[in-house]
């Protein structure tokens, strides 16, 4: 008899993983495959909070990251942090994985996400078959595989030269500015764990022959980068987005964005009242905070735009108060040209039709679902794997404009305006971003299809990892 599918799919607890991860498993249970997730307890109790994002059918496994009744950013000591996820993370992972083999479901495979290259040894000391979930696109996998095998010194040596430019095997030619931040000398220190990290995870794949990596991409977006690693099995499956992205079956699924979503449903019928294709979207994600001198130039880039926008600008999460310093200087004339919200949901606003362009961080979730979406891109990198999404939009893609910083990093305003009017207006470069675009929405919306690529992808990983090992 073949014992039911059982995948244990464990998430790092931050919005950006979990929402990739959640639309795996949901794509999972489709194929009556069950799914038990683990991940933070608060990451956890948010979710069932917010049921809205919640497949059906799907088990949970939480562990402690020590943060049980809110995560407080100030203060933590990163790499404490990492350690203590580790430990508490690796028992449960061993405890689903006992307790499921005692109850006659056996976890026939486990899928992790990045950060926790732990998972994987837990995998392995339990004789379980495992795969890496990246939710960063191909390339920036690349190039963190050729950093680690013989490109670390070049990198070192030459990345504080705005004139030097890279060329990994398979992959367009990067500046300092395209890599990921972690390995340039100009990364916070704070972040100091996240290299050593991911050299580790790279570690543990080395150890495998042909290990697995399901990647949150297409085939047809990143053909080369796919292929870049020899060694490497990396599996197309993405996009990752809601289903309501790809064809609408289910308008009412919308990714888990938690209770400042509730807190800002006006903006819909604000959207309506808009002309078509007319609307700048500014969103930074869920993490970013931007310096009050880059809010206020983005503030006074958008009234010059004279276009109607809609931003979103986080509230405070660590407790502060909100102080009047922090007031943007025109916020009575921003209120009144366009909107602002402390969290939407991205999906309702990139489907809208009165949307022209977006203008964002390049977290990868935002890339995707903008090209998903068919919506041109103005690229606002900051940080991690962003510059080199960035790259990707302006000069492989196609579909957006990245903007330019002056020497201090700021984006000033009139660099914001001049990158909205390129993307918004009809010169000849503005209708070719939005034509690129749709072509690459119809190739996602395609490689997701039944029959298409990544659903065929998906299906043969299935068909592999209920084989057992
Ligand atoms: N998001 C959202 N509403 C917002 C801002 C973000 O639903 O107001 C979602 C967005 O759709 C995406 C995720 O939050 O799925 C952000 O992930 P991304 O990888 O773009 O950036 P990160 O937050 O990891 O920096």
């Amino acid at each position: 008899m073949v014992e039911q599918r059982h995948v244990l799919l464990v998430t790092f607890p931050a919005q950006g993983h979990i929402n990739p991860s959640l639309q795996f498993a949901k794509r999972l249970l489709r194929m009556d495959v069950q799914v038990t997730f683990a991940t933070s307890v608060f990451a956890l109790s948010r979710m069932t909070k917010f049921s809205g994002s919640i497949p059906k059918g799907l088990s949970f496994a939480p562990f402690s990251d020590g943060y049980d009744d809110g995560f407080q950013p100030k203060g933590v000591d990163p790499t404490e942090y990492m350690s203590g996820i580790e430990k508490q993370g690796s028992n449960t992972l061993r405890n689903v994985i006992n307790t499921s083999a005692d109850q006659g479901r056996p976890v026939t495979c486990l899928v992790y996400t990045l950060l926790l290259p732990w998972a994987a040894t837990a995998a392995h000391e339990c004789h379980i078959p495992s795969a890496l979930l990246w939710i960063q696109p191909a390339t920036v996998m690349d190039i963190y595989y050729y950093y680690f095998h013989g490109y670390e010194d070049d990198v070192k040596n030459n990345s504080s030269d705005p004139t030097w430019s890279i060329q990994f095997p398979g992959l367009p030619s990067m500046k300092t500015t395209d890599l990921p931040s972690f390995m340039l000398p100009s990364s916070d220190a704070i972040y100091s764990f996240a290299l050593p990290t991911f050299k580790r995870q790279l570690e543990t794949l080395d150890e495998e022959e042909k290990p697995k990596v399901l990647v949150n991409t297409f085939d047809a977006l990143e053909p080369q980068a796919l292929k870049a690693i020899e060694s490497y099995n990396l599996i197309a499956i993405g996009p990752l987005t809601p289903s309501a992205f790809l064809d609408g079956k289910d308008p009412s699924e919308t990714s888990f964005s938690g209770d400042l979503f509730q807190k800002s449903k006006d903006y819909k019928a604000w959207l309506n009242s808009r002309p078509i294709a007319s609307v700048v979207y500014v969103s930074f994600g869920s993490l970013l905070r931007l310096p009050k001198k880059q809010m206020e130039e983005i503030a006074s880039g958008l009234l010059k735009s004279g276009r109607p926008f809609l931003w979103v600008i986080r509230a405070k999460e660590d407790g502060e108060e909100e102080k009047e310093e922090d007031r943007l200087s025109c916020m009575e004339e921003l209120e009144e040209k366009g909107m602002i919200v402390p969290w939407c949901s991205q999906i309702e606003v990139l489907t809208h039709p009165s949307l022209g362009c977006f203008v964002t961080h390049c977290g990868w979730n935002s890339t995707l679902e903008s090209l998903v979406c068919g919506v041109p891109m103005i690229a606002f990198p900051h940080w991690t794997d962003q510059g080199t999404n960035a790259k990707l939009i302006e000069d492989v893609w196609e579909t957006g404009v990245r903007v330019i910083p002056n020497e201090d990093g700021t984006v000033e305003s009139d660099e914001i305006k001049r990158c909205i009017e390129t993307v918004m207006d009809d010169g000849a470069k503005g209708i070719e971003l939005r034509r690129n675009a749709m072509n690459w929405k119809e190739l996602a919306r395609e490689a997701m299809q039944e029959g298409g690529s990544s659903d065929k992808n998906l299906k043969a990983f299935v068909e592999d990892a209920g084989k057992g090992y």
